[in-house]
């Protein structure tokens, strides 16, 4: 009873991609019309008619958590975006190397960006040198691009109900964390918050990539400003929902990253980069080989969205057909007895608007339990006459309710 969930992220488009057709509609992709034809279609809203998705809500909705429920901010989820491991009730702020003065014991914002500077990597280890152990608490910084970074805070009776230190001006003091909620656990977060300011300074001032930033007349790099406290969302697996073993093959941290919260184990595919570069054949045998062992494969594909957020209609039909002939073609090879498969997208992404918008998606449905319909094709024309009509969400309960897993409502 495999199951395969493949999202090719920002797959809607909207007539006016190519005067009158969507990019799906204008591609060329027989490999999708034949699972089409043999299987049934319907239009999907990610989350709700009218609601426009972000990428990790709309997961969050395709995987059957209910989004107004679970997410808990940006984030959080731009945690996982840069790769990170994080747990459900970890605490996670995004953070600014800055530069400080140390005017009367007052460490004194000068550049909240330290100059934009490009040595985060190399200064992470400092970072992660300073201990929080006295508080019990353990916690992971992760440089991303230029001066950003971000921050996870990771023990019991911790809170995200706590301020900025990011005092979001130049020429005033760190701001110091303060509780915003009269609880034990956001008193103590913000005692941590403040510790951590003084060590990290402590940790990064004498630095030598600082020494030589400043040597180079350069602002250095001397604290980190933290921002935007969430929490990381419980979700119960899916993997004990269903009592399955499930996998994910994506290119993209985001979506590795909350696959992983839902429980899934995040296969490494040399190859699968999260762009439009990324070797679609590679990504399609790492699915046919996981699916020798685990009930249920997810599949993120992401170059879609990439054009479509790039405002290219060419490149965003270029690289479905190229889905079509190197991810689906390698797939109908090797196609797995009894397999159950559906092909949707996570929201709509029109390179005229280049972002996400509220339209609804195609969802595909393919396998011995589904009952085929009399669509031919895979476009959203197609699925609008498709016998699955019009649902929110949820395709992962779906695909795996024709597997027959899943506890029934009722008696
Ligand atoms: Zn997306
Ligand atoms: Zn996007």
């Amino acid at each position: 009873m495999p199951a395969l969930l493949v999202i090719l992220d920002g797959l809607g488009g909207r007539p006016t991609d190519f005067g009158g057709a969507t990019c799906l509609e204008r591609a060329s992709h027989p490999n999708l019309d034949e699972l089409a034809a043999q299987g049934a279609l319907g239009l999907m809203d990610p989350i709700a008619p009218g609601v426009r998705p972000g990428s990790d809500t709309a997961h969050l909705s395709i995987f059957g958590y209910d989004p107004f429920k679970v997410y808990t901010g940006r984030g959080a989820f731009e945690v996982l975006g840069i790769g990170m491991d994080v747990r459900g009730g970890d605490i996670c702020f995004r953070a600014n190397f800055a530069t400080v003065e140390e005017r009367d014991g007052k460490l004194i914002v000068v550049d909240r960006r330290a100059g934009r500077l490009e040595e985060g990597k190399l200064l992470e280890e400092a970072v992660n040198s300073v201990s929080l152990r006295d508080f019990g608490v353990e916690f992971f910084f992760r440089a991303s691009t230029e001066h950003r970074g971000a921050l996870v805070l990771r023990g019991e009776d911790l809170s995200a109900a706590v301020s900025d230190t990011d005092p979001h001006e130049v020429g005033v003091p760190v701001a110091e964390a303060k509780p915003l909620e009269e609880t034990e656990a956001a008193r103590r977060t913000a005692q941590i918050l403040n510790a951590f300011t003084r060590r990290a300074h402590e940790a990064l001032r004498e630095h030598p990539v600082n020494k030589k930033r400043l040597a180079e007349g350069k602002l250095p790099g001397n604290a980190l400003l933290l921002r935007g406290a969430a929490v990381m969302p419980h979700l119960v697996p899916v993997t004990e929902t269903y009592g399955i073993r499930a996998a994910c093959v994506a290119g993209g941290a985001l979506y590795k990253g909350v696959a992983r919260l839902a429980g899934m184990e995040v296969l490494s595919v040399p190859g699968a980069t999260g762009d439009l570069k990324t070797d679609l054949r590679a990504k399609a045998r790492a699915a046919l080989e996981a699916l020798r062992s685990f009930d249920l494969v997810f599949v993120h594909i992401k170059g879609t969205d990439n054009a479509g957020h790039d405002g290219d209609a060419e490149a965003k039909k270029a690289f479905i057909e190229r889905a079509d002939r190197e991810f689906f073609g390698t797939l109908l090879l090797e196609l797995p007895k009894g397999l159950h498969l559906c092909v949707s997208g996570d929201h709509t992404t029109p390179p005229a608007t280049r972002e996400h918008t509220a339209d609804p998606v195609p969802a595909l449905f393919f396998g011995p339990a589904v009952r085929p319909d009399r669509v031919r094709t895979f476009s959203e024309r197609a699925a609008g006459e498709g016998g699955l009509g019009r649902f929110s969400g949820r395709l992962l309960p779906q695909l795996l309710g024709y597997c027959d897993l899943g506890g029934k409502f009722g008696a």
